[in-house]
């Protein structure tokens, strides 16, 4: 069903391993088998849907050749991959897809439903949007980002300039139909201090806005730093303040939520999350979902500042968590494939340096030393703050 018939569209070879033969495969019409691997012509409007497809079926990509020597729009990187075939193992490559659309040539995604997280009593409006992306050759991964470009113009009289946002989906979308992607945007509002005036971002208040049915510009993706591992059997600790919850929903729906023939997770999923009221628990049904069926792989640790205490009676943000459980964090640490992620306002790296300089020095280590040396030298601290 891939091969190439038309011959006005661009043509890409493919060659996938790890491909479970059953009913859906065998209809599949590869060209040519060899030590396992299945080679697949897929025209360019064809090649999001392959791809996924590919996925769903527990294959994966080994490499991508352009038929007409023009190279496909992809950022491809390199990492081992499993090899079930006689051929000698070689680097292959796994596909991060990264601006595919650009400011100049934005995709459309029409929203489907813009939807309140915070609950009574708490602070601020952060919104659940997702938008129908079906029709355009956008995707993602889990921990990328997307850039919106609000409608309308800046006080020049010129178009305004994208943001960005984290997705809050997995690549298969809040429905698994692989058409949608989804945000979790908070309004920025804040008082103007000579003024006192109260003023509203501009693209988080356009998006707050949005009616099913609108068209908004979309940009992307983008981010190679807040990727998953492959290893399932990984510890994933994450930190997340506020909307920085985004990726890690995307991560927990891809290990619990969703059944990924490449990623069944069997690893640690720790997720510390800092707010300031109950109210405002983003996903909080979800997460303690989430918790009460997987017990032995996801822990849940919130940092509720203006409702919870810190043993010397003040405010318990998310270092105060850390602090509690200092010395077993520690020892995850030592562990070469756990990983750490970190999303959420800037303003939260200082406190959780401060807790992990803490736990460090009481196991008779320099936190800056361990974090250079060797966290991010192994690719193990994931950061994105804003
Ligand atoms: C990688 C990345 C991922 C992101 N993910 C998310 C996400 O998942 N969810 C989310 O909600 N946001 C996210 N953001 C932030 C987002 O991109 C926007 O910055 C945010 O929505 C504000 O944009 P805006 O257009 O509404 O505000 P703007 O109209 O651009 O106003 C922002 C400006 O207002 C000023 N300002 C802001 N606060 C104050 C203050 N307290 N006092 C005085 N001046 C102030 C600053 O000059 C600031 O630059 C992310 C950012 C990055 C870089």
């Amino acid at each position: 069903m891939y091969n190439a018939t038309n011959s006005s569209s661009r043509m890409f070879r493919y060659e996938v391993v790890g491909l479970r033969q059953n009913a859906e495969t065998d209809k599949t019409d590869y060209a040519i088998r060899n030590s396992g691997s299945q080679f697949f012509n897929v025209p360019y409007n064809r090649m999001n849907q392959f791809m996924q497809q590919i996925s769903r079926w527990g294959g994966k990509i080994v490499s991508i050749q352009p038929l007409d020597g023009v190279a496909a729009p992809l950022a491809a990187t390199t990492e081992p991959a499993s090899n079930n075939g006689a051929a000698p193992v070689k680097e292959k490559k796994v596909d991060i897809p990264v601006n595919i659309y650009r400011p100049n040539n934005p995709c459309i995604g029409k929203v489907i439903s813009n939807e309140e997280l915070v609950r009574e009593g708490g602070e601020g409006t952060v919104k659940h949007i997702i938008f129908d992306i079906s029709g355009t050759e956008l995707r993602y991964l889990e921990g990328q980002s997307i850039g919106i470009i609000p409608a309308g113009t800046d006080t020049n009289g010129k178009p305004h300039k994208l943001r960005l946002y984290s997705i809050a989906s997995t690549r298969h979308g809040d429905f698994q139909d692989d058409k949608t992607v989804s945000l979790c945007v908070r309004r920025l509002e804040y008082k103007d201090k000579e003024t006192g005036e109260t003023i509203y971002g501009v693209c988080s208040s356009y998006l707050n806005q949005l009616q099913p049915g609108d068209e908004v510009k979309i940009t992307g993706p983008v981010g190679k730093e807040m990727l998953l591992p492959d290893d399932p059997e990984a510890t994933i600790i994450m930190l997340a303040t506020g909307t920085g919850i985004a990726p890690f929903r995307a991560f927990l729906w891809r290990m619990f939520k969703e059944n990924n023939p490449d990623y069944q997770f069997k690893g640690l999923a720790w997720l510390f999350f800092g707010v300031a009221y109950t109210a405002n628990i983003l996903y909080k049904d979800e997460l303690e979902e989430l918790q009460a069926k997987y017990p032995e792989h996801f822990r849940l640790t919130y940092a509720i500042s203006r409702e919870q205490k810190t043993p010397d009676g003040g405010k318990m943000y998310i270092q105060g968590r850390i602090a509690e459980h200092a010395d077993e964090i520690w020892q995850l640490l030592q562990k070469k494939n756990t990983h750490v992620y970190m999303c959420g306002l800037k303003g939260m790296e200082p406190g959780i340096d401060e807790a992990m300089t803490a736990a460090a020095a009481k196991n008779g280590a320099d936190w800056q030393e361990f974090l250079k040396g060797t966290l991010k030298k192994e690719g193990r601290w994931h950061v994105e703050t804003y």
